[in-house]
Parts: structure tokens; C-alpha cells; sequence
């Protein structure tokens, strides 16, 4: 007799809730805020990825309201049979210039944008090499492709030249990284990066999920960052989901890019076009933040400020260099609890242990955004000696 889908869901819960890993998503009862409501209580918050406090912006949502009204609730079909609107297309070119690359294309979100992009781009033959600490939606793309999957270690151009000489290949050659990784808060070393990729005639495709809307000027990424905006060996993909406080998935680079993708992207081909509500939102955050410089400052000086205090006190934040800020408790169970405790005092953010991070490097990530003020930071540095004196993670 086959197995009854209630012995599968009953035997996967049990081994998720006996290892302790049995996911319960926190409830915000109120708009995704620098302070909003979590379980009843009234919280500072530090776990979104709202860098630029655009999820709830007056200007932004006044202006996806305006794209509803005039061009309704929903895009209606798959771009490639008539859910192409002139709205999406617009922001396409502003995105492609705002990037200062030769075409930009959004899907639906990051997570499609690695499947279809690495999905149409990599043929069997190909050699693609990924950093150890990619996102799972780079795995996931990566699983989709038949071209011939290597490792390195993680920043690590050393290793990733020992293993593009190790792999040579007639097909495209393509290193893989994240910009900003997520759950340390590093930067990859793009220069470097790419200059090893040259040496072997490999293309880069940066992930900037956590750099774009953060990193470079007015925003426009790690690619900018490092001064390597315009190359056409460079791809960036990203999403619109985080910074751009939306949703959505860009891919940009290449002039032709574009036009591939729209003929070979399953994610483009075979799922629906984002409604127009969210490419109105898109296109004033676009606008907003090249036009308020200051949100920019904000987030950066909000960054030092919380990362400088927290080291202060004593905690460790493991080297991160952008507004995702982690403190160090190793055990998941003192992780945990420091963040049930951080709730209790009006804190919210989010404990993290294996397999999300590796095995003894339990944290709490914090994410600072250009939202926050300076009473909200300090609200937060309070509870948190508090919390890490209690839990004998600083000292007394
Ligand atoms: C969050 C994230 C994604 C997924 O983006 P969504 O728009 O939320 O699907 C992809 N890649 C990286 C590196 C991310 O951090």
C-alpha cells in the first residue's frame, strides 16, 4: 500500500519540530515600518529588509495607487502574449539607465530571475563556478542547468582562480556570486573577483539582492561600487523586493541580454507580468532615491552608529561592512532566546541558526534602514545590553 500523504506531512513536521527547526512566521499586526506591531507588542523593528523605509513611503504608495487606478489591478497574461504594458517597459529603460547597463529586464521576483537567467544562460558544456555562501535561489538556478557546477570558497578569489585552471572549457565560463551576502552582511570582493574571471575568459553574475538601493551611488549597487558599472562580462541580477520595498527580480548587463531572456526565461515565458500598483511603486522608488540623498546618508550613518555602539557593549558583529548587522551568540538556543527576550522588551529581530548559518555561529540578525531614528536605535541598544548581559553573552 503507498504511504498516506498524512504519514509524509506527519513524519516531515515531526523531524522539522524534534530538531528544532519547525518555522512559525512572526505576524506583524501593523504596515512593515521601523516600528510596528509583532505579537501584540509595539516593537522597534530590525528584521526587514526595508533598507530605505520604501515598503510604507507616502510618496511611493500614493504613486502605486495612481498606476492601479489607471491601469487596473493586473497585468492579465504573461508578458510575451499581452501582459506587456507601456508601464513595464518604461521602468525597464529607467532601470537600464538608473544601472548604466545596455538593457534591463524585470521578472517577477529574485528568486525567478536566478532560475531564469542562469536556466537560459548555462548549456551542458558550460562551466559555472559559485561561492560557497550563495543564496539558495542561485542553487536552485543552478540546478536547472546542465552546465558543469564548481565551488569556491567563500570571498575567496585565490581559490576561485585554483578552480577556474582546474576547469577549463570551450562553452561559456561563469563565476557566481552574491554582492552583499545576507547573513554576514559582507561584501564580495568584486574587483578582485572579476579580475580573476578575466584571466579565464569567464563572465561575472552578481547577485545584488542586498547591495542595490544600499550599496554604490544613490543606490545603484556593488557593481557600482567598484567602479565596474558598463561592462559588458558583468550581469547583475537583483531584486525589487527589498531596498525598492516592492516586489520583483531584475536582470542587467549586456545590451542583448534582454532580448535572450525574453525568449528563453520560463519564469518571463510562463508567469504573469507584476501588476501595475507594484511598477508604480517601482518607478517612484526609483525616482525618490535619486532624487533624496539623504536617504542614502541615513542608512549609512544609522549603520555605523548601531554597528559602532553594539561593539561598544561588547558584541561581536562579525566583520559585517553594510547595514545587515549580526551579533554573535553561537548556540541557536542563546540566539533564540536573546530574541524572545529582545521581543519582550519591544525589539524585533530574528534569531538565525544551522542550516540557515553554519553550525556554532548562531546570531541575531539585525538590519538597520535609513527609516530608523536615533531613539529608535538607542531603544534597541538598550534592550540589548540588557538581553546580552543577562545571557552572560557581555560582560556584567
Ligand atoms: C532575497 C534574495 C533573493 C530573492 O529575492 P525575492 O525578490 O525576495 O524573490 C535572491 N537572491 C538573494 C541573494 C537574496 O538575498
Amino acid at each position: 500500500m503507498s504511504l498516506t500523504l498524512s504519514a509524509r506531512l506527519n513524519t516531515e513536521l515531526s523531524a522539522l519540530r524534534d530538531s528544532g527547526l519547525l518555522i512559525r512566521p512572526r505576524v506583524l499586526e501593523a504596515p512593515q515600518r521601523a516600528r510596528t506591531r509583532v505579537d501584540g507588542v509595539d516593537v522597534v523593528n530590525l528584521a526587514s529588509n526595508n533598507y530605505l523605509g520604501f515598503a510604507d513611503h507616502p510618496e511611493i504608495k500614493a504613486r502605486a495607487a495612481e498606476y492601479l487606478q489607471t491601469w487596473g489591478a493586473g497585468a492579465g497574461a504573461v508578458r510575451t502574449i499581452a501582459g506587456t504594458l507601456q508601464i513595464h517597459e518604461d521602468f525597464e529603460t529607467q532601470l537600464a539607465e538608473f544601472k548604466h547597463t545596455g538593457s534591463a529586464l524585470v521578472l517577477q521576483s529574485g528568486f525567478t530571475t536566478n532560475q531564469g537567467v542562469l536556466g537560459t544562460l548555462l548549456q551542458p558544456g558550460d562551466v559555472v563556478v559559485s561561492d560557497e555562501l550563495n543564496h539558495a535561489s542561485i542553487i536552485d538556478g543552478l540546478r536547472l542547468t546542465k552546465a558543469t557546477k564548481k565551488i569556491y570558497k567563500h570571498s575567496d578569489p585565490a581559490d576561485l582562480d585554483r578552480v577556474l585552471s582546474e576547469n577549463d572549457t570551450e562553452g561559456l565560463k561563469m563565476v557566481v556570486t552574491d554582492g552583499v551576502f545576507s547573513m554576514d552582511g559582507d561584501i564580495a570582493p568584486l574587483d578582485e573577483l572579476v579580475a580573476v574571471a578575466r584571466k579565464y575568459g569567464a563572465v561575472t553574475y552578481v547577485d545584488d539582492a542586498h547591495g542595490s538601493g544600499v550599496l554604490g551611488a544613490e543606490g545603484r549597487g556593488t557593481v557600482h561600487h567598484f567602479g565596474l558599472e558598463g561592462a559588458e562580462d558583468v550581469i547583475q541580477v537583483g531584486t525589487l523586493s527589498k531596498a525598492w520595498g516592492a516586489v520583483g527580480g531584475y536582470a542587467a548587463g549586456h545590451a542583448d541580454l534582454r532580448q535572450l531572456l525574453i525568449n528563453r526565461a520560463r519564469p518571463y515565458l510562463f508567469s504573469t507580468a507584476q501588476p501595475p500598483a507594484v511598477v508604480g511603486a517601482l518607478v517612484a522608488a526609483l525616482e525618490l532615491v535619486q532624487r533624496d540623498p539623504s536617504l542614502m546618508e541615513r542608512l549609512w550613518s544609522n549603520t555605523r552608529y548601531f554597528k559602532a555602539e553594539l561593539a561598544t557593549l561588547g558584541f561581536d558583529t562579525m566583520g559585517s561592512q553594510t547595514p545587515i548587522t549580526p551579533v554573535l551568540f553561537g548556540e541557536p538556543e542563546a540566539a533564540f532566546e536573546a530574541s524572545r527576550r529582545l521581543l519582550a522588551e519591544g525589539v524585533f529581530a530574528v534569531g538565525l541558526g544551522f542550516p540557515t548559518v553554519p553550525r556554532g555561529l548562531a546570531r541575531i540578525r539585525n538590519i538597520v534602514t535609513a527609516e530608523h531614528t536615533q531613539a529608535d536605535l538607542d531603544f534597541a541598544l538598550g534592550a540589548y545590553e540588557r538581553v546580552g548581559k543577562a545571557l552572560g553573552i557581555i560582560g556584567a
